[in-house]
């Protein structure tokens, strides 16, 4: 279905914000055109697990800034915070299935490392990628593309767009 990636981010911050009292957001929407082809809850997922994961590994609070913007043919969303970083050497393995970081500075902060993994299927699913680009004890940035799709302006137009993207409708999700 068509997806309006703002209004999916919205709402996604609106029920992050009240899990902290330390951190401001930011939202800034750079382009028109923000409407994709995918399922609402999975994309609503992604940045849910992105935007968790930018308040918990930003233990003394901090601005996070979420991006929105658009790069040849993809929307790209980048999730930033001023947190505690990631080290080089753990970037490779940070969408793989219950990969943690072991720091001293994190070891007290919860979870199982599934997070990104799931980040990474459904972004898949959705024909677009995820990267990371990360400074120790400055933060992490998380980048999400997805194909943009042109609104249909006719009706033959949606047609053909409901054609060329029917496989977009089956997520699959381990
Ligand atoms: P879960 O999300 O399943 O509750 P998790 O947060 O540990 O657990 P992921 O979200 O997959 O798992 O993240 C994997 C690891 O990557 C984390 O353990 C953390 O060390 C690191 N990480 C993820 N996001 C950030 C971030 N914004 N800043 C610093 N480190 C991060
Ligand atoms: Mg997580």
């Amino acid at each position: 279905k068509y997806e309006d990636i703002v209004s999916i981010i919205e709402s996604v911050i609106e029920t992050q914000k009240v899990n902290t009292k330390i951190h401001q957001f930011h939202l800034q929407k750079e382009t028109d055109k923000t409407t994709v082809l995918g399922d609402r809850d999975k994309l609503a997922q992604v940045f849910t697990n992105l935007i968790s994961n930018a308040i918990k590994y930003s233990p003394e609070g901090g601005n996070i800034t979420v991006r929105i913007y658009e790069r040849g043919n993809r929307l790209c969303v980048d999730v930033q915070d001023e947190g505690l970083g990631i080290p080089e050497e753990a970037l490779p393995n940070l969408f793989t299935k219950f990969y943690r970081v072991d720091n001293s500075d994190r070891r007290r902060i919860g979870g199982t490392g599934l997070g990104l993994a799931i980040v990474k299927e459904i972004v898949k699913a959705h024909e677009g990628e995820v990267s990371v680009t990360s400074e120790l004890k400055k933060g992490s940035t998380f980048t999400v593309s997805l194909p943009l799709v042109a609104l249909a302006s006719t009706e033959e137009e949606e047609r053909d767009n409901n054609e060329k993207y029917a496989h977009a409708h089956v997520i699959i999700v381990e």
